[in-house]
């Protein structure tokens, strides 16, 4: 029998010093594998990496990667903690290991089984709460002895022999007093940091430049001029650090005023009450005159983000119905786009990615030769009505495949649901079970809906496509200029529904076909383009005769009584090559 091939892992955290060396761990790791008759072949590093995260452990990426190429049989650690901390990773880790035909063998348990990542990443995660906790306990029992729990703060110095206390740096300190002085007087935070930046005074941060941040800077964090230990008083808990699950970034968040923690230190007082006073009235004034009348930062967007694409959440997938997202953004290949389930579920085979700049140059290119002319949209809505003839039949049939597969889906669904009510079942397979069909039913109605608009015959009244052209010219000169003018979004939004991009041949011309909300084709002028059908009517003297949708498919009207409300196609787009 041939040697199994064995990997070693070692991680060393930052959260504690208690941690065994890199060294120490390889060691305990080759020792273990050579009582079990392993032939080491490679070893796996991640240094000072917390095992809270999975971003930026190249150790941890690098292994999973040569477990997948097959370079090794078993991975060997000093216990599974090495891995992940957190419960949601571990298992997931695991899952792919196993896929991999590789065991993960640890020094403390022997062969880890599903049972073992279960209840260890369980334990793993109440570990690191209860680690965040001692800490934070740790540092409270200081505060309350007056010592101090964080970062050194600009204008005390440590106390040598004396660890955990500060007295006053008479030096840092005037420039304390002398910030305090000239903001209260009026001067800007920028002007301030500027002039000591060029006197060749040190920050608090020990560089020779000064920011205007650090003086009044951010919402929650107070900058010098809101630091009350300036007046003798030391405050604590103010805030705390979260981790974002899905980006892995630490935020901080405010925490409840019940919370804080107060306690003085008038030997410390750099700042006299009156002037601190000023200051600060100063402070809340600017605050107002920038905020409103809480001084408070509020966010008020309905227009989309800035950073948003002109096609964000619109572009569907051509195979699967389901959401295209962005996949990556790189120097070199641009931001490219992918069929969501099939980057990440593997439910659909549609694996190409499409460049995204392109896809809205296309897009701009279909509205300017396609829509923006009455004799070109007369020329689109002919071609379409050819197609609809042709495809008609079919797209029928489609529908009712659809239909009965929905059906099945649904059926399913309850199937699983009383399972697990019952607990015949694993629940973890229902689960997985559940997410699947969900899935497949997202796309399976998505393209019922556009299947609808497939099988609608639109018919413009000449004045309606008149008024419609000219907004579309004015929206194309908009987005032409500027792709990001947020009014023109939003007038793109109302306007398109969707975007199916088809699966073409590598390297083919990309072809799409856009799906068009009627409302916005039949109110012509899109950019107030708030009006309901009703109000259209009204305003129009109830008289102009605008469009006519009719139902092909008498099954879909039906369902969907209010036809005009839906939306429309005119057809497949093809890039020119
Ligand atoms: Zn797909």
């Amino acid at each position: 029998m041939t040697k199994k091939r064995a990997a070693l892992y070692a991680r060393f955290s930052s959260d504690l010093q208690k941690d065994r060396s890199i060294d120490d761990q390889l060691a305990l790791c080759r020792a273990h594998a050579i009582r079990k008759d392993f032939d080491v072949v490679t070893s796996f590093v991640d240094r000072a990496k917390s095992g809270a995260s999975m971003n930026n452990r190249d150790g941890l990426w690098e292994m999973m990667s040569a477990a997948k190429r097959g370079d090794f049989d078993v991975i060997v650690m000093e216990s599974l903690d090495r891995l992940s901390r957190d419960q949601a990773d571990l298992p997931a880790l695991h899952k792919r290991l196993v896929f991999s035909n590789v065991a993960i063998e640890t020094v403390n348990e022997g062969e880890a089984s599903h049972i073992h990542v279960g209840l260890r990443s369980m334990v793993g995660s109440m570990f690191l709460r209860d680690l965040a906790d001692k800490c934070r306990r740790g540092a409270t029992g200081r505060v309350r002895e007056g010592k101090f729990p964080g970062a050194r703060v600009y204008g005390y110095r440590c106390i040598p022999g004396k660890p955990g206390e500060r007295e006053i740096d008479p030096e840092q300190a005037a420039i304390v007093v002398r910030i305090f002085r000239e903001y209260a007087a009026g001067k800007s935070p920028r002007i301030i940091a500027a002039d000591l930046s060029r006197e060749g005074i040190i920050s608090p941060s020990g560089t020779a430049v000064w920011s205007n941040q650090c003086l009044t800077g951010g919402r929650l964090r107070q900058g010098m001029i809101g630091n009350r230990l300036y007046i003798g008083e030391i405050r604590w808990n103010r805030t705390r650090i979260h981790r974002d699950p899905d980006t892995e970034l630490e935020v901080r968040r405010a925490t409840p005023a019940a919370d804080h923690m107060l306690v003085p230190v008038p030997q410390l007082r750099i700042v006299p009450q009156k002037l601190w006073d000023a200051a600060n009235a100063v402070r809340s004034q600017r605050a107002i005159q920038k905020f409103g009348p809480t001084g408070k930062v509020t966010r008020t967007t309905s227009a989309p983000a800035r950073k948003e694409h002109l096609l964000a959440g619109l572009l569907r997938c051509g195979e699967c119905s389901g959401n295209m997202r962005i996949y990556v953004t790189s120097a070199t290949k641009g931001t490219r786009v992918a069929c969501a389930g099939a980057k990440d579920r593997s439910t659909c085979e549609h694996t190409k990615t499409y460049h995204l700049e392109t896809l809205e140059r296309g897009i701009l290119e279909c509205m300017r030769t396609r829509l923006a002319e009455p004799e070109l949209l007369k020329e689109a809505l002919k071609a379409f009505h050819a197609e609809w003839v042709k495809q008609r039949k079919h797209c029928l049939t489609e529908h009712a495949t659809l239909k009965r597969r929905l059906g099945d889906i649904e059926a399913s669904t309850v199937r699983f649901v009383s399972a697990l009510e019952r607990g015949t079942m694993p629940e973890e397979l229902i689960i997985t079970r559940l997410q699947a069909l969900e899935t497949e039913r997202t796309g399976v109605a998505e393209r019922m809906r556009l299947l609808d608009a497939d099988t609608t015959v639109v018919d413009l009244h000449p004045t309606a496509m008149t008024a419609y052209c000219a907004s579309m010219d004015k929206l194309h000169a908009a987005l032409e200029a500027n792709r990001h003018d947020a009014e023109a979004m939003q007038a793109f939004r109302t306007l398109i529904d969707s975007i199916v991009v088809h699966k073409t041949e590598d390297r083919a011309p990309y072809q799409f076909t856009p799906y068009h909300r009627m409302q916005a084709l039949i109110g012509a002028d899109l950019f107030p383009a708030s009006r309901s059908v009703p109000e259209i009517i009204r305003e129009n003297g109830g008289t102009v005769r605008f469009a006519s949708a009719k139902p092909a498919n008498p099954d879909l009207a039906e369902a969907n009584p209010d036809h005009r409300g839906q939306i429309c196609t005119f057809g497949r787009y093809r890039m020119a090559a």
